[in-house]
């Protein structure tokens, strides 16, 4: 791991990505200090109990004199927050972000920051389904992917600091332009959301199996949606109105695909139904390859907790 470039770093929103940030940095043993501010009181009160920073009573507080400040607060926050530390940034600053889509905090943030200030937007593409500032975890960003979206208009310079600071928080880091970044995770992960939100919406509505039964009998399938599906609400309302295009894009495709396997069931084409799991099940050896999953039965839950 790299040494830490920056000296000051400002986390605006005080939640899992946050804190995940904050003991990361920790961990480097560098000097860095850590300022931080996050909307409620409650919040702000909770990150000074567990010092995961020095906390502020507002964004533009946080950010002064800070040379590296992360967003880290809900998509449908960005802009506001922007806007509320512009005055405060130094020139020579740099302003990054956590979101998870894209192209869309471009367009709500670099309007809104002052000449001489660099934005990059990045993405840490490691989360669970806990949020607040207690749920973060130094090992988070271990071994996992983290996105740099840089413009063409982007001083290479700037996005090599901040690749080093996400290489020392343990991260692999690449680029991509922004568009691509939000279709790459509308397959990844918007979308596979989605479909854990419809499907436990589903158990919830089927009037024939009681609620003790769908959580008495939950197996591995289910379950595992129901993860997914407990994710933070703000979050995910905002990935979904803040990537649209690709959502939709993805979900189309997606509900052809159902469809031909719809029809496979139906005609009783069980070639056509082993092809396509054998298919798939190549895909999960190729993640699991690539170091990005564990290979363990039931994704290494404990003995004994496994699927019925
Ligand atoms: P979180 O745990 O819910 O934390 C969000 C934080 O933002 C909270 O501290 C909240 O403050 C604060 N906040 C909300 N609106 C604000 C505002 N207007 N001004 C200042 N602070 C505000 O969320 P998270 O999981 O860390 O997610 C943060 C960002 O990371 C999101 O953009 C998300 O898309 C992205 N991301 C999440 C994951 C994941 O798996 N969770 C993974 C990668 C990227 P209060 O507590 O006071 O409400």
């Amino acid at each position: 791991m790299s040494a830490q470039p920056f000296r000051h770093v400002a986390l605006i929103g005080l939640g899992l990505i946050a804190s995940s940030i904050s003991h990361a940095l920790r961990r480097t043993g560098d000097d860095v200090r850590i300022t931080g501010y996050a909307r409620s009181a409650a919040t702000r009160a909770r990150a000074a109990e567990i010092g995961l920073c020095e906390v502020r009573d507002s964004a533009a507080a946080a950010a002064e004199g800070a040379d590296l400040v992360i967003l880290c607060v809900p998509m449908g926050a960005m802009e506001a927050v922007a806007r509320e530390i512009a005055p405060a940034l130094a020139p020579g600053a740099m302003v990054s972000d956590v979101g998870s889509v894209k192209a869309s905090v471009l367009e709500a943030v670099a309007p809104h920051l002052p000449e001489g200030v660099t934005f990059i937007p990045a993405h840490p593409i490691a989360g669970t389904e806990h949020s607040g500032p207690d749920a973060g975890f130094a090992e988070l960003f271990d071994n996992r992917w983290c996105l740099l979206t840089p413009t063409p208009e982007t001083d290479p310079a700037e996005t090599a600091r901040l690749r080093g600071f996400w290489e020392a928080l343990g991260a692999r880091v690449d680029e991509m332009e922004a568009a691509h970044h939000d279709l790459v995770l509308a397959v990844t992960s918007h979308a596979p959301h989605l479909i854990a939100y419809t499907m436990v919406g589903v158990a919830d509505d089927l009037r024939r199996v009681t609620n003790s039964e769908v959580i008495q009998y939950s197996a591995a399938g289910f379950r595992d949606f129901t993860r997914i599906a407990a994710s933070d609400p703000t979050m995910w309302r905002d990935v979904f109105l803040t990537n649209k295009d690709a959502t939709l894009e993805i979900l189309g495709r997606f509900t052809e695909e159902l469809f031909a396997l719809q029809r496979a069931i139906r005609t009783g084409d069980g070639d056509m139904l082993h092809a396509y799991f054998t298919r798939t099940r190549a895909i999960r050896r190729g993640i699991v390859q690539a170091g990005q999953d564990t290979d363990a039965p039931d994704f290494g839950r404990h003995a004994g907790k496994g699927s019925r």
